[in-house]
């Protein structure tokens, strides 16, 4: 049996909200009261795009191909990983085919920041912006990000061997 050339992956992540951090979402800079707390910049949709793009190239995670323990990626920018990622998979004859992702915060509002979060990610994975799909939702109030505690993401793709 032959293998498909066609393969879905799923990521998803969370980080807490503190505050006097930067609010980096999608690998835009977000105006807001808080941010999201880790090891990197802590863009938690981004994070969750390089988990499922991973996934799908069963390359393992994240925290495998960059520990949070490695001062290297201390405040790192997270469009970087996500560029290393693609270039990882890409050595591996993968290419991306489309990527869709939700992000799930009680506040901000994410809408107006939609369009640059597709256009940025799309340029970091060198795909064209109609292949990036970026959705942001809230969870009503309740559990953890809906007291706003932190922020979730879920992340879907395809990716195709060339
Ligand atoms: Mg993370």
């Amino acid at each position: 049996m032959g293998k498909c050339n066609f393969r879905v992956g799923f990521g998803y992540d969370v980080h807490k909200l503190v505050e006097d951090r930067e609010l980096w979402l999608g690998g835009v800079l977000i105006p807001h009261t808080k941010g999201l707390l880790g090891h990197s910049d802590a863009d938690v949709a981004i994070h969750a795009l390089c988990d499922a793009l991973l996934g799908a190239a069963a390359l393992r995670d994240i925290g495998f191909h960059f520990p949070d323990t490695d001062p290297r990626y201390k405040g790192i920018d997270s469009k970087k990983l996500l560029v290393e990622v693609v270039k990882l998979l890409k050595t591996h004859g993968y290419s991306v085919g489309n990527t869709d992702l939700t992000i799930c915060a009680e506040q901000p509002k994410l809408n107006p920041h939609i369009p640059e979060m597709r256009q940025v990610l799309a340029n970091c994975m060198d795909v064209d912006v109609d292949c990036v799909s970026v959705k942001a939702t809230t969870s009503e109030k309740l559990g953890f990000t809906g007291r706003g505690e932190g922020m979730s993401a879920y992340a879907t793709v395809l990716i195709v061997k060339e």
